[in-house]
C-alpha cells in the first residue's frame, strides 16, 4: 500500500489501532498486544485460584453458595489497573477486556480451575447503557476466556430488567436491595445441570454478582462459579 494512502486511513482510524501499550504508552513489539511484556509482568496478580478460600469467594460465603471464586488480579485506586479498566469502560476498548481475560485463562488452566466449567455467562448491562457504551465489558472479559478455554458463552439468558443508579456511593444493604430484583434469567432449562462461570470486569462489594447467581439458582442441578477481572480494594 503507497505510503500516503496508509497515512491517510490511519488518520481517519479506520486502518491501525495505534499499537500501544494499554497501560504505559510504549509502542509494542511484534508479539505483543494490548500490553507490553514489562506491563504483563507488573499486573498485580492474585492467585486466587490457588487458594479455595480466598477473597472473592468469601464475599459470598453465607449469601449465596457457589462452587468457587477467583479474580484475576487486585484493583486500587492508584495502580496501574485503574488506568486500564477506566479504558475498557469508557474509552471504547474491548479489546482490553478480551486480552485479560485470554491472560487469565492462562492462569486458571494451569490449575486445572475452568476444568469442570460448561458455560460462561457475563453480568448483564441494561440495554439502555449497552446502547449507550456499544458493548459490555464483561461480555468482552468472558469473550476472551471463551476464546482461551474453548467455552460458549451465553449472553442472552440472563437480562437486566432495571438500570441500577450509580452504586458508588450507597452501603452493602443498599446495593444489594438495589439490585436484588434487577435480573431474570430467561431460558433456564438451557442452563440445567451445568457448571456456569458466572463473569464481571470487577468485584467490589459483590451485591450484583450475588443477585445474579439467585437468579441463576432458579434452574434445577446448577452449579455457578464467578471470575472477575479485578478485585477491588481499598
Ligand atoms: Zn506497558
Amino acid at each position: 500500500m503507497k505510503h500516503w494512502v496508509k497515512k491517510g486511513l490511519e488518520r481517519l482510524g479506520v486502518l491501525f489501532f495505534p499499537q500501544l501499550c494499554a497501560c504505559c504508552n510504549a509502542e509494542l513489539n511484534s508479539g505483543e498486544q494490548v500490553l507490553c511484556l514489562s506491563c504483563v509482568l507488573q499486573l498485580p496478580r492474585t492467585a486466587f485460584h490457588h487458594i479455595p478460600e480466598n477473597r472473592a469467594f468469601q464475599n459470598f460465603t453465607g449469601r449465596v453458595p457457589i462452587e468457587r471464586a477467583t479474580s484475576f488480579v487486585y484493583f486500587t485506586k492508584e495502580g496501574m489497573m485503574q488506568h486500564l479498566l477506566h479504558q475498557l469502560k469508557y474509552r471504547n476498548r474491548p479489546d482490553i477486556g478480551r486480552y485479560m481475560g485470554k491472560l487469565m485463562v492462562a492462569d486458571l488452566e494451569k490449575a486445572g480451575w475452568l476444568d469442570t466449567i460448561d458455560a460462561i455467562i457475563p453480568v448483564p448491562l441494561h440495554r439502555s447503557k449497552l446502547y449507550q457504551r456499544g458493548y459490555n465489558q464483561a461480555t468482552c472479559f468472558a469473550e476472551g476466556i471463551a476464546a482461551a478455554a474453548d467455552l460458549p458463552v451465553y449472553d442472552k439468558l440472563l437480562l437486566r430488567k432495571q438500570a441500577t443508579a450509580t452504586q458508588t456511593r450507597k452501603s452493602r444493604a443498599e446495593r444489594i436491595a438495589n439490585v436484588q430484583e434487577a435480573f431474570l434469567l430467561k431460558h433456564p432449562e438451557q442452563l440445567a445441570g451445568k457448571h456456569v462461570l458466572l463473569v464481571d470486569d470487577v468485584l467490589t462489594t459483590g451485591a450484583t454478582l450475588e443477585a445474579c447467581a439467585l437468579a441463576l439458582k432458579k434452574t434445577s442441578g446448577i452449579q455457578i462459579s464467578v471470575a472477575t477481572l479485578a478485585l477491588a480494594i481499598d
